[in-house]
């Protein structure tokens, strides 16, 4: 009986020790890693895309709200926030590209300005990645696990859209276009799950005028600091 008991306890011991390292290392390990998120203002320098004004264009609307995200996230100590660029200088979609694949983050959001479809057309839209189709060869373990992998990617993103979709209906009410799946080209074999935001429509008349606005421009960042956070507290779509 003694011997029994001594058994006993030196089992629970032993299991106490390892449910103590196992609670120890997991909440540790995601506060000291924290998130990341990559924020990537599309074009710059030469390649100013749509413009707003004579003076005014998307790079700079795109730039703007993005360090703008930068800013607002710094006060979030688990978060750390990057950019594709920093300032007004082209970075070519395939540097681009390759900043994303190389960058080991969390989610990946991209900011454009809208035109076309003539002037009426208006209103924010909201762009995950496509799904890839999963293998049809299902024999081998390593593809199960990619296409589980892959479809996870897909729900985070979807989410992320979502909640950028609902956040972004504070600043532009009834003006959200819906979310559409494409194959960015930029999103392409990136490992993290990626979002690209149009603003809005440079080509109509009301709303050029309030994505020139500073204070749009801030209101658009903090819908996209919220839903970033709401993101890592919900620990993505899992
Ligand atoms: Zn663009």
């Amino acid at each position: 009986m003694r011997f029994l008991s001594e058994v006993v306890m030196v089992k629970n011991v032993a299991r106490t020790l390892i449910m103590i390292v196992v609670l120890l290392a997991f909440p540790l390990s995601a506060v000291a890693a924290g998130h990341t998120l990559l924020m990537d203002p599309a074009h710059g320098g030469e390649e100013a895309g749509v413009n707003l004004s004579r003076t005014v264009h998307e790079k700079d609307v795109a730039l703007a709200v993005a360090t703008d995200v930068k800013h607002k996230l710094s006060r979030a100590d688990d978060i750390t926030v990057r950019l594709t660029r920093s300032d007004d200088r082209n970075v070519s979609l395939a540097a681009r590209k390759k900043i994303l694949q190389e960058s080991d983050v969390d989610i990946v959001i991209s900011v454009h300005v809208n035109a076309g479809f003539g002037q009426k057309a208006e209103g924010y839209e909201v762009y995950y990645r496509a799904h890839t189709p999963p293998s049809t060869q299902k024999d081998d373990s390593g593809e199960i696990v990619r296409d589980m992998e892959q479809t996870r990617r897909f729900n985070n993103s979807v989410f992320l859209a979502q909640l950028v979709q609902k956040n972004m209906g504070r600043v532009f009410p009834r003006k959200g276009r819906g979310l559409r799946e494409a194959p960015v080209y930029l999103f392409g074999s990136l490992k993290a799950p990626a979002i690209l935001l149009e603003v809005g429509f440079s080509t109509h008349l009301d709303e050029r005028k309030k994505l020139r606005d500073p204070k749009i421009q801030q209101a658009i960042a903090d819908a996209l600091t919220d839903s970033v956070m709401e993101y890592f507290q919900a620990g993505g779509a899992s």
